[in-house]
């Protein structure tokens, strides 16, 4: 791994770019992050942590000054599939901006290296109509039909980190992740993904009780650990790969299967009752050959393994917050 960089990782208030900052730091890095709110569940371990809005090409040169030698760039309006299927027009504003100011400032402040991260979510949604769904290999993109808004935008700021490596020398890397999970991360509130709202729904259950799940639970997807994720991020950017590259694993799942992982995992039998509500394409999972060849490596963390820490993560948060339900006389 390199050593003594100056890194800016934007998003540092969030899931993955917390676990990231607190890595580079463990590596030994100078590391300034940037959001616009401190991370939710512990402090930051930055040498720098600075709260800007980086909508404003002003805060993003801010952000991007004093000789840094690599950006992460994190910082995205996103949530899990209830939020991203219903806002289009801010998330894609939002992320737009935030891009487009990232990679020109980055470009003024002479930036060394710049990692976009991308999303599964580009994918064209044509192949991803099966449960038993085929690996999305990273041509798969193009010609485009993704997901509305979250996958358009993203889509396009590939496009730009191109154009700027081809037009101006920045040398991009691009990152599509695929559902990453852990200990750390929104559980609650609406912008939670499937994983911790699942945990969270099975902690909050009596055992032998029931448990909502949006639509039949047959589509398919595949989940990262965070720690995979960051290991993955930082091979990545030290790679001279520029292309799209998937970061994902192949352990394919269903979303009832999930459930029924989670309940194992804490102990509790729970009946499952389909109620109407966002699904997202009905299968999608990666194929990692590309990012095998680019690196040699690619994430191996069991999901029993991830979820089973997150879980336990997870149900110890909602313990903290919600009162122990007593029995009354009726139940
Ligand atoms: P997150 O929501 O936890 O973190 C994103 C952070 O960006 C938040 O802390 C938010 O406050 C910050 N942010 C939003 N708007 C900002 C603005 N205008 N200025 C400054 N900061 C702003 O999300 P995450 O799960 O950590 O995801 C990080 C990145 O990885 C995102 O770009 C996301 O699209 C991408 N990604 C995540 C996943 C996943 O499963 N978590 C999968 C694919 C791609």
């Amino acid at each position: 791994m390199e050593v003594n960089k100056r890194i800016l990782v934007t998003g540092a208030g969030g899931f993955i770019g917390h676990h990231l900052v607190k890595r580079l730091k463990a590596e030994g890095h100078w590391v300034r992050g940037v959001d616009l709110k401190h991370p939710e569940f512990e402090t930051s371990e930055a040498d720098e942590f600075e709260i800007l809005d980086l909508r404003t090409s002003e805060n993003c040169l801010l952000a991007t000054r004093g000789d840094i030698d690599q950006v992460y760039n994190l910082a995205a309006d996103m949530g899990g599939i209830q939020y991203i299927t219903s806002v289009h027009a801010e998330i894609c504003r939002n992320n737009i901006l935030i891009n487009t100011h990232m990679l020109e400032a980055s470009r003024q402040n002479s930036v060394r290296r710049f990692l976009f991260a991308s999303t599964a979510c580009v994918y064209n949604r044509a192949k991803q109509d099966t449960a038993d769904v085929t690996a999305l290999r990273e041509e798969d993109a193009i010609p485009a039909d993704p997901e509305p808004g979250y996958g358009w935008e993203k889509l396009f700021t590939e496009q730009l980190c191109q154009y700027y490596y081809k037009d101006f020398g920045l040398d991009t890397r691009i990152v599509r992740s695929h559902n990453v999970y852990g200990p750390l991360g929104t559980y609650e509130g609406g912008k939670e993904k499937a994983p911790a709202a699942i945990s969270r729904k099975v902690a909050l259950a009596e055992d032998g009780g029931e448990i909502e799940v949006w639509g039949d639970g047959e589509q398919t997807r595949s989940f990262m650990y965070i720690e995979d994720s960051v290991e993955g991020l930082m091979r990545i950017m030290a790679s001279d790969y520029r292309g799209p590259l998937n970061l994902g694993t192949d352990e394919l799942i269903s979303i009832n299967a999930l459930y029924d992982l989670v309940a194992k995992i804490a102990g509790k039998r729970l009946t499952k009752r389909h109620v109407p509500g966002p699904q997202g394409v009905r299968g999608r999972n990666s194929d990692n050959t590309r990012l095998i060849q680019v690196l040699g490596w690619k994430p191996s963390i069991s999901l029993e393994q991830g979820i089973t820490v997150t879980y336990k993560w997870i149900e110890s948060q909602v313990r903290k917050t919600a009162p122990r339900r007593v029995p009354v006389a009726a139940d």
